[in-house]
């Protein structure tokens, strides 16, 4: 069986360590290739090549270091399929939504290539008599990125071209569950020009995040993942004096007013829920309906959910498989809880009939109405296809659960009341707000990130706050003495 192995100073690297994970082709449930799990030693070896390519590339002037992005963007999207194939392959999303993924991550590759402009300092002539200060930014080192399963493209993306292009260089440790994408992505970037080194991927599991987090020649961690172990990392990499940003888990809320377009509504519930077979940490998980509208809306989420296919991404069907058995039952375990807090549900996704092998990690998409808020259905993220509904006589009563979660993602309002809808953006305790919009996802010029347990730190991902997380500035105070200006003062100049 093939084991996807590391990629260390510009080339595959087998590593130290004899241990290895399974990869499956979820939609098949069978394990499709191995994959090497780093021991610390190897973590240290791709570190060290990372820290010798640093000086030069840091050095590299800006128009190269945007020529490679230019180069790599055009390599990506010039052969998006073959790493939307491996999405398909190791993830399970159907094609099209691993085509969207790839999308969403070369709009940060396109937003990297601007780096002259957006990593440009400040000037101030003459601030006092002959004395000028300016600010540079600075590429910080050695980056380590953390990524998890459900966006084996895009997560990785929405950090490395920013930390590249700024001149730092690079170690990823992907999710062990869908490794490939990165190391297409590290042959890519070797392609597109990128010196050896720069660029460095170790797969692995909890020893080589633990090795990451603790090596001293890292600068910082970008992690994504769930929240315990998002907080996890950003305790612990902060205690290793490292600049962190961790964004965690998530259960996101659409609250529909009663004057909402309920089809417009429908519609968003079922893609915002479903798609990604709810593998998304912007995916509603609980929709807030403010009565009378909670009957007419189910009825018709219903009458939609009746005509999705579930089945193997590669063939034409809505949803594809979960990441893992183990994970499926995770999903499926909470029907069973609903039943018992007494929550009705409505659509059960277990058995549903696929378009895929028998034993592929399959759950159809599941929808559970009167979902009682102390129910763990309610509390804890689930992260599968399974959309509940709360009903709520006011917006106030809607507003106020959503604020009372722990978590603080996406969120999103549907109504025709502009006034009710700005209102909504300014009271809501949630990083990314959508109205009429169900999965507010920033373009690539914006950044990404939630409040609460679904940010630790306070650098958002990709946009302006990535080009800060992964510089940092130096501020330049300088005299080119005039003859005339000489002699003694010991203040501060004042003029
Ligand atoms: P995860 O937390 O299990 O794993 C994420 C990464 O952490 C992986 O690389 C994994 O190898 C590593 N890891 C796992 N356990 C670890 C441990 N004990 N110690 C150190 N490292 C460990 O998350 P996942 O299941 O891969 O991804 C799904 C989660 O990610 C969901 O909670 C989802 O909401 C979240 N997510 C959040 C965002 C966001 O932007 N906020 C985006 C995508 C996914």
């Amino acid at each position: 069986m093939s084991i996807v192995e590391h990629w260390i100073n510009g080339e595959i690297a087998s590593g130290t360590s004899a241990r290895t994970g399974p990869v499956y082709n979820p939609a098949v449930g069978e394990v499709a290739r191995e994959v090497r799990l780093a021991s610390t030693a190897d973590v240290d070896t791709a570190v060290q090549a990372a820290k010798a390519a640093f000086a030069d590339w840091s050095a590299a002037s800006w128009s190269k270091r945007q020529q490679v992005m230019f180069a790599f963007r055009e390599i990506l999207n010039s052969r998006k399929a073959e790493v939307a194939a491996l999405l398909t392959n190791e993830h399970g999303k159907v094609t099209s939504d691993a085509l969207g993924e790839v999308a969403r991550g070369l709009e940060v590759v396109e937003f990297a290539t601007a780096i002259p402009h957006l990593a440009k300092g400040e000037y101030s002539e003459n601030v006092s008599t002959g004395v000028d200060v300016y600010s540079i930014k600075q590429a910080i080192g050695v980056v380590g990125i953390i990524s998890p399963f459900n966006f084996p493209a895009m997560v990785p993306l929405w950090f490395f071209p920013i930390a590249i292009a700024a001149g730092n260089t690079v170690v990823l440790k992907p999710s062990e569950k869908d490794p490939s994408a990165s190391l297409w992505m590290a042959a890519a970037l070797k392609e597109a020009g990128l010196p050896d080194g720069v660029f460095n991927v170790v797969n692995g599991d909890k020893e080589s995040v633990d090795a990451l987090l603790e090596h001293p020649d890292v600068a910082s961690i970008s992690f994504v993942g769930s929240t315990p172990i998002a907080k996890y990392i950003y305790e612990t990499a902060s205690r290793n004096g490292k600049r962190v940003q961790a964004l965690g888990g998530a259960k996101n809320h659409m609250l529909v007013l009663p004057d909402a377009d309920l089809d417009l509504v429908a519609d968003s519930a079922i893609n915002a829920g479903f798609g990604s077979a709810g593998e998304r940490c912007m995916a509603i998980s609980v929709v807030i309906a403010v009565e009378p509208v909670a009957d007419e809306l189910i009825s018709k989420i219903q009458d939609r959910m009746s005509g999705l296919t579930v089945g193997d991404g590669l063939r034409n069907c809505d949803m594809g498989p979960l990441i893992t058995k183990e994970h499926r039952d995770k999903v499926a375990s909470y029907i069973d809880v609903a039943t018992a807090d007494g929550a009705t549900v409505v659509v059960d996704g277990r058995g549903i009939q696929v378009d895929g092998e028998a034993g592929g990690f399959w759950l159809g998409p599941t929808l559970i109405d009167r979902v009682p808020l102390d129910s763990r259905v309610y509390t804890e993220e689930i992260f599968g296809p399974v959309l509940s509904i709360v009903r709520v006589a006011t917006y106030e009563e809607g507003l106020a659960i959503i604020n009372a979660s722990r978590y603080g993602n996406g969120t999103a309002i549907f109504t025709n009341d502009g006034g009710a809808a700005r209102r909504f953006q300014r009271e809501v305790q949630v990083g990314m707000v959508g109205i009429n919009v169900p999965i507010p996802v920033p373009v690539g010029y914006f950044s990404f990130g939630g409040w609460k347990d679904s940010l630790f730190g306070d650098a958002k991902a990709y946009g302006q706050a990535a080009v800060n997380f992964f510089t940092r500035e130096k501020g330049i105070t300088s005299r080119w003495l005039d003859p005339s200006h000489g002699g003694i003062n010991l203040g501060f100049p004042q003029n």
